[in-house]
């Protein structure tokens, strides 16, 4: 039964983007009127701006080198290439992620094998376990997907018994831990994105961190760098570039001095936004976990997560029910993705949408998991207030829809 009034709609766009700081703003004009925008130089070294960043990157994560490229799809591509993956090997990942993934497997020529994943949205170690022993595979590409981070130390257990090369996809995790430990140090290789809508906003932007310096002078190589990787700041020994110099293709994936300096202005922010976004997402965890036939995931006490999006099962809804409770929302202004459409839709994609790769089989809990998995997106210009508003009209739009 429908109770209370009915909510008035939410006034805060949940899409907004992080906005960007003032000294960003400045920083990018003295470039614009330098006109000092590519990375490199063949007579002075004018690239300062992404080699500096590079250096603030890997102190913040505590990593030898950092790789600033386009995207973070790019890194995850450049580490399957920097890590020794060859056409038709085989790479693990888990089920639960978003399409630049299975696209960075497809990009470099490999075979993608789809591990399960829990009710909690994380990796299934047993299954992991099993299909890297079925498939002999080498490579894990692992996605701390919508920001949830598997039991790592039970990961790298499983990767190192196997001889799995981890490579860390971190889109969602800038600045969150396992047991004290940053997400994107855990593997070989961590990749982050600074696309619009993660943690740091540049419009497009990646960032590859390592300490492998073979790994990371490939990486350089890889992105474009010619034969200037001597402006690199954080880069490896001269011996490294000299093993890989002349037999490593460039690939063209910059990032240019532009994208550098509205990160660098972002990264001292994080832990003020991962705040911010912990404070929003727990209110309305909070509020959620008081209604009938709504799950949360657990989330481990040695989990240091920065959400900024939010995810909970609903159960006890058909598929009409279901469809009436999302469009009731979204007139509401609470944009709700739901990554178990049939049909993908924005950002959403689940395996069934990767139809490009071969003898793909979703697997079974994976399905199940994200059949009615609802997903919101918590920007930063969410207040208190709003969190309030939000779980209302939520609660107030399941208990319509279960009266279908
Ligand atoms: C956004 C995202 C990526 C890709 O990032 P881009 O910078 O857009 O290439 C990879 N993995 C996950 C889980 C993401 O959400």
């Amino acid at each position: 039964m429908v109770s209370r009034d009915e909510p008035a709609p939410l006034e805060v766009d949940l899409g907004a983007p992080p906005a960007i700081p003032e000294v960003a703003r400045t920083r990018v004009m003295e470039l614009l009127t330098d006109g000092c925008l590519h990375r490199y130089a063949e007579a002075r070294n004018i690239g300062e701006e992404v080699s500096a960043l590079e250096r603030e990157f890997a102190a913040f994560l505590g990593r030898k080198y950092a790789i600033g490229v386009n995207s973070c799809g790019s890194t995850m591509f450049l580490s399957l290439m920097a890590s020794g993956v060859v056409p038709g090997a085989k790479v693990l990942m888990n089920g639960f992620t978003l399409a630049p993934v299975p696209g960075a497997i497809a990009h470099a020529g490999a075979v993608h094998v789809l591990v399960d994943i829990t009710d909690d949205l994380v990796i299934d170690l047993g299954d992991l376990d099993a299909k890297a022993r079925a498939t002999g595979a080498k490579h894990l590409l692992l996605s701390h997907m919508r920001g949830h981070i598997a039991d790592m130390d039970a990961v790298v257990d499983i990767c190192r018994r196997r001889g799995i090369t981890l490579v860390e996809d971190c889109a969602h995790t800038l600045g969150a831990s396992w047991a004290g430990r940053p997400t994107g140090t855990f593997g070989a290789i961590g990749c982050f994105s600074f696309q619009s809508y993660k943690h740091i906003n540049t419009g497009e932007g990646g960032m590859l961190v390592t300490d492998d310096a073979d790994i990371a002078a490939r990486a350089i190589l890889y992105s474009g760098s010619y034969m200037l990787y001597g402006q690199h700041e954080a880069r490896p020994p001269t011996e490294a570039f000299e093993r890989w110099k002349l037999i490593t293709p460039n690939f063209s994936l910059r990032m240019s001095s532009l994208v550098a300096a509205l990160a660098r202005a972002q990264l001292p922010l994080i832990e003020e936004r991962a705040q911010r976004w912990n404070d929003s997402h727990d209110r309305i965890a909070a509020g959620l976990s008081h209604m009938v036939g709504v799950r949360l995931p657990r989330r481990p006490q040695a989990e240091g997560y920065v959400q900024s999006s939010i995810q909970f099962a609903v159960s006890g809804l058909g598929n009409r029910a279901f469809a009436t409770f999302l469009d009731g929302c979204r007139t509401k202004g609470v944009f709700i993705k739901w990554f178990g459409a049939k049909e993908p839709a924005g950002y959403t994609s689940q395996s069934h949408s990767w139809a490009y790769i071969a003898n793909l089989h979703t697997p079974a809990n994976t399905a199940r998991a994200l059949e009615r998995l609802c997903d919101i997106r918590i920007p930063l210009s969410l207040e208190p207030v709003h969190c309030g508003q939000l779980v209302a009209i939520v609660e107030w739009e399941l208990a319509r829809a279960r009266t279908l």
